[in-house]
């Protein structure tokens, strides 16, 4: 028995950071306020309310369609998703069936320098949920509702199920959130909810020169890119092992919901999934059917045209500053680092400070607790300007200074020369000790380097 592809498909949820509801006015930030503090008749679900949809929600899903380079439907709806929680006070969530905002589009990402595409399947606009909280009041356990939440702007993307690594996966999400983030329709904090990741996983089999596919499972309750991955890996030994045992396969329309536990480190059954047609879609009576004129299509892809997206910013870094790969892709994680970083190349031109200078000192600041963000671009440049000014030695006396150092360590030398290039650490230091810390380690290094080969 030979376990012959894994197919993970991803289902995720991302919160709009719109000012108001999907439906009303109330407010939509809602992360630590006074539980139901937030609500009116139309995200209570009280008979007779009226929705009214956010414009502001629906161009931001549609910025997204676009980063995912899906196509815009110029004909969309919401629909009914008829259900019954204690969290759904209405028995249904508005949300899109047939006729999404956006469908179909792809999305690059990278693995140690190999480009890979996911497939997206799907981009809609639905309205969350309120939130259960499990506590306990006059000793007695309960649940209480809080629907601060409920009524919320929430985005579902669904991929095709071809992921084939947890790997692949997690580094998708991550460069999705990204893009939402460079968007700024979104915070999309994992640990928050914010965003929220479910994933389907299921195995093809090999056995006696057959292939089997295994039941499909959807994870629930991960809340960080590392349990993502730890939630898929555990799920794709158990699959295999449960056939190894039982031999139970794939059924069409079958899905179990297991939930991941972040003390076990595993999965558990929660419940068998209802199929689509469980929930009794139909259209949503009180929200008209939505058709773009040509000219607001062209508006929206305008508005998308002015945002920087990080693959452009990155390759912007390498091409026009000279940075390495790894360094673009570390400054342009996020749109202030790589704003700041741009602001800083522009004043240290002034100064002749190179953006390569100014790269090392970022990456190395940003490892330790991010002090840059304290100091002004002027500030940091100046900080710089400073430190270069300590390295008085020009190359030749150190040069000088390091052939010294070298005839005197002819041994050490050696070592080095027979691959031993660990050595080379001690060698800068010694120089640097001769120097009275006055070369430039970077100097340094290079000359040694030279030097040596
Ligand atoms: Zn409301």
């Amino acid at each position: 028995m030979k376990l012959k592809r894994i197919l993970i498909g991803l289902e995720i949820h991302i919160e709009l950071k719109t000012k108001s509801k999907m439906f009303c006015g109330c407010s939509a930030v809602h992360f630590e306020k006074i539980p139901n503090s937030q609500t009116c008749p139309v995200c209570l679900g009280l008979p007779g309310a009226l929705p009214v949809p956010n414009f502001k929600a629906i161009e931001s899903v549609i910025l997204i369609g676009q980063a995912l380079n899906c196509e815009i439907l110029k004909e969309s709806k919401f629909d009914r998703k008829n259900y019954f929680y204690p969290d759904l006070p209405k028995g249904y969530q508005i949300s899109q069936y047939d006729q999404p905002f956006c469908l179909n589009g792809w999305l690059e990402y990278k693995i140690q320098g190999t480009n890979y595409r996911a497939k997206i399947r799907r981009v809609h606009l639905e309205e969350d949920t309120g939130k259960l909280v499990h506590t306990q009041v006059k000793g007695k356990s309960c649940s209480l509702i809080d629907f601060n939440r409920s009524g919320c702007p929430l985005v579902e993307i669904v991929t095709e199920p071809e992921f084939d690594s947890s790997l692949a996966a997690k580094t998708f999400l991550e460069k999705l959130q990204k893009i939402v983030r460079y968007l700024e329709v979104a915070d999309a904090d994992m640990e928050k909810g914010q965003m929220r990741c479910e994933p389907t996983v299921n195995l093809e089999i090999e056995d006696g020169g057959k292939n089997y596919f295994t039941p499909l499972v959807e994870i629930k309750n991960i809340n960080s890119f590392r349990f993502v991955q730890k939630a898929i890996d555990f799920e794709v030994e158990r699959q295999f092992k449960d056939f190894e045992e039982k031999r139970i396969e794939k059924m069409p329309g079958n899905k179990t919901t297991r939930g991941w536990s972040e003390k076990k480190l595993e999965t558990g059954l929660q419940r068998t999934k209802e199929e689509a047609s469980d929930y009794r879609y139909f259209p949503e009576p009180d929200i008209p059917p939505i058709f773009w004129s040509d000219k607001q299509i062209t508006n929206f892809k305008e508005l998308f045209k002015k945002i920087v997206l990080p693959d452009k910013l990155e390759s912007r870094f390498i091409s026009l500053y000279g940075l390495r790969p790894e360094q673009a892709e570390i400054l342009c994680r996020d749109k202030e680092t790589a704003f700041y970083f741009e602001k800083c190349v522009e004043l240290g031109k002034i100064k002749k400070i190179t953006s390569l200078d100014i790269v090392n000192k970022l990456i190395n600041q940003s490892k330790k607790a991010k002090q840059f963000a304290d100091l002004s671009p002027k500030e940091f440049i100046e900080k710089i300007g400073e430190s270069q000014k300590l390295f008085s030695l020009n190359k030749e006396e150190i040069s000088l200074i390091a052939d010294r150092v070298l005839k005197e360590n002819q041994k050490i030398q050696d070592e080095y020369r027979k691959g031993k290039t660990q050595v080379l650490g001690f060698l800068i230091g010694l120089v640097q000790k001769e120097a009275k810390g006055k070369a430039d380690p970077r100097i340094v290094q290079k000359i040694l380097a030279e030097k040596l080969a």
